[in-house]
């Protein structure tokens, strides 16, 4: 047997972490890390943050889960500010960013043939785009390295390049049940959406009957400076999908939709065991208390102006190591010259945590709260770190 016990489908850093503070990681053996990938853009009010530990330790000593069998206070104050700061009018509240995105898929089938029209199954996605693990969002997601050994794929998933419209309307059949896309591309490489590009989807989603999703389990809840990146294109969709961000480190996913694309979601359609359990709403209710506190998501946009500039004096000093910074905030990616894995490589070496992205991209996904101090040690550490991979 050379199996580990945890089955091997990662391929792990080799360090563990012990504690966190703030945007700083420390490991077993003592090292200090800067956490700028925050876990994959989850713990965007970084580590221990005081108001979510204490709200999760209250919540902890009073109750843990119920099932859906029965109200919960936390969903329905976590969903009516949700409801009140979207264009959305109703929520669903699951684990995970694949999960948001199946009720979404779900959602949009249901929408069409429960009006009648049985026919309408197939959704429209991006090239590059992902969309989770699961079998439908692999599909969905399209990516023959996720897919591979998977077959059959899930039918009624088809792909166009991202950002291309005619490729979009050509795509559009009497089949066609919704268009998904992510406003900022997030494994992908970090590509934003054109603002126009939101707007035209909006507009044939309209001519043609079919509902616009929009996943933003990566790109939202702050992550591009505001709080879901589709409000820069003043576009809204009639379905989103959240997770990453929104339980701040607590695993927790949520749908949103308009009254009309959620209307006959109705008893007994779709359901989660553990979705929006006590615990899950008490920390994503925390990490609403400081993210719509007046004034958070001006300081996030401040901060990214900052980090911007700085990122881009970087790029132009190291031309044989990056050649571009790109995204929306504090969604940022730099394309690489040496393979991405190396640059995330040498920057952990240097303690610097990154993640690295499709198209050659290193990930840049700091908590959404760091301040200078953290900013002028990630600049620090990415310029030795630059400084070795040039030579
Ligand atoms: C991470 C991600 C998902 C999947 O989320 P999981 O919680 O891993 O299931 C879906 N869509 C986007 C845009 C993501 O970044």
């Amino acid at each position: 047997m050379t199996i580990t016990p945890v089955m091997p489908t990662y391929a792990r850093t080799d360090v563990v972490f012990e504690r966190g503070e703030g945007a700083w990681l420390t490991a077993t053996d003592g090292r200090r890390f800067l956490d700028f990938g925050a876990g994959i853009a989850v713990t965007s009010l970084g580590h221990a943050h005081p108001h979510l530990t204490a709200a999760l330790k209250a919540q902890v000593d009073k109750l843990w889960h119920t099932s859906n069998l029965y109200r919960i206070a936390g969903q329905e104050k976590l969903a009516e500010r949700l409801v009140a700061n979207s264009f959305a009018d109703t929520a669903f509240f699951c684990n995970s960013g694949a999960e948001a995105m199946e009720c979404s898929i779900k959602m949009a089938r249901r929408f069409h043939q429960a009006q009648g029209d049985k026919g309408r199954y197939c959704v429209i996605t991006a090239r590059g785009a992902f969309h989770g693990r699961t079998l439908a969002t692999l599909a969905a997601g399209g990516q023959e390295k996720h897919l591979d050994g998977f077959a059959p794929k899930v039918e009624g998933f088809d792909q166009v390049a991202f950002g291309n419209l005619n490729e979009m309307r050509a795509a559009i059949t009497p089949e066609t049940a919704a268009i998904v896309v992510e406003p900022v591309q997030g494994e992908g490489g970090i590509i934003p959406a054109d603002p126009a590009y939101l707007k035209a989807l909006r507009q044939i989603a309209d001519e043609f009957g079919v509902l616009l999703v929009f996943d933003e389990v990566q790109c939202g809840l702050g992550r591009t400076g505001k709080l879901f990146a589709h409000e820069w294109s003043g576009v809204t969709p009639d379905v989103m999908a959240l997770a990453k961000g929104l339980g701040g480190g607590f695993p927790v996913g949520a749908c949103l939709a308009t009254e009309r694309a959620a209307r006959f979601m109705t008893a007994g359609t779709h359901g989660s065991t553990f979705g929006g359990n006590p615990l899950a709403m008490a920390a994503a209710n925390a990490v609403l208390d400081v993210v719509l506190e007046a004034g958070f998501l001006g300081r996030v946009n401040a901060t990214a102006h900052t980090l911007w500039t700085r990122l881009k004096a970087m790029v132009a000093k190291f031309p044989k190591v990056f050649s571009e910074v790109r995204g929306q905030g504090l969604m940022i990616g730099l394309k690489a010259l040496p393979p991405n894995g190396d640059v995330v490589g040498k920057f952990f070496a240097h303690g610097l945590l990154t993640v690295v992205g499709g198209d050659n991209v290193v990930r840049l996904l700091p908590p959404l709260n760091i301040g200078a101090t953290e900013i002028d040690a990630a600049l620090a550490a990415m310029d030795r770190g630059c400084v070795e991979l040039s030579a």
